[in-house]
């Protein structure tokens, strides 16, 4: 059972440490049901931090074996941690590699779209994931009804600070990803996510790599196929003007 270990918790009084512990559990367990057993242990630090949210800051730190760093105000409840979405969205990010400097829009867009899911899973959402996906992602379509390339939409919205623009908008790239493996393959991103992290997560390092393991699952060039569109297509191509059309 030694799938995560936890640092900090001396910084915090035994009641909240506890707390604290059992947030950092629960929102393992919830990843785990939603996106498979991560091959390597999660390495979760803890920092007390006085905010007008229970987290108020959180990273991952892409190493050899990766780390997640959350700044925490223990004098919010486990309710509101639990609740925060801030968690499930650093744990989604280790289910890939570190994709680099040139594909932080994907791997943001990755981790916006999946916190959602592990959320829905353990029950936490409030209201359907459409819902949600619609009201984060339709205010930053307006980006995207250009005819420029979504990539390099994603990468100057990132470049420019526009964060909440450039995560929605690349969280687009898995709506559009998981509503094809639905179609043609019977199979939801979550769940591929999950058989992923058996065949091959500790073997790829790099996007190239992640794209072709997934399309090694389905024997299907469908991950190749869409990232080459948001390469080389007018976003507008790819992007609705109103979300769900
Ligand atoms: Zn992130």
């Amino acid at each position: 059972m030694d799938q995560f270990s936890v640092h900090g918790l001396s910084s915090f009084e035994e009641e909240q440490a506890n707390m604290l512990q059992n947030w950092l559990t629960q929102g393992v367990n919830a990843t785990r049901a939603t996106l498979g057993i991560y091959p390597t242990p999660l390495s979760l630090h803890l920092y007390p931090r006085k905010s007008n949210q229970p987290v108020p800051w959180a990273f991952t730190r892409r190493d050899k074996k990766g780390s997640v760093h959350f700044y925490v105000d223990p004098r919010f409840g486990l309710t509101k941690f639990v609740n925060d979405w801030t968690i499930y969205h650093e744990l989604a990010h280790m289910a890939l590699p570190y994709l680099g400097p040139e594909y932080r829009w994907l791997s943001e867009g990755f981790a916006s779209y999946m916190q959602y899911q592990i959320m829905v899973q353990s029950g936490i959402l409030k209201g359907t994931l459409e819902h949600r996906y619609k009201s984060k992602i339709q205010p930053h379509l307006r980006w995207f009804n250009s005819d420029l390339t979504a990539a390099s939409i994603a990468t100057r919205l990132m470049d420019n600070k526009q964060y909440p623009a450039a995560y929605w908008g690349s969280a687009y790239f898995f709506v559009l990803a998981d509503n094809k493996l639905q179609k043609q393959h019977q199979i939801s991103l979550p769940q591929l996510i999950n058989l992923y992290q058996d065949c091959c997560r500790t073997q790829d390092h790099n996007l190239e790599e992640v794209l072709a393991s997934l399309d090694g699952i389905i024997e299907d060039n469908l991950f190749s196929q869409l990232m080459n569109e948001f390469k080389t297509a007018p976003a507008r191509t790819l992007y609705p003007e109103v979300f769900g059309q």
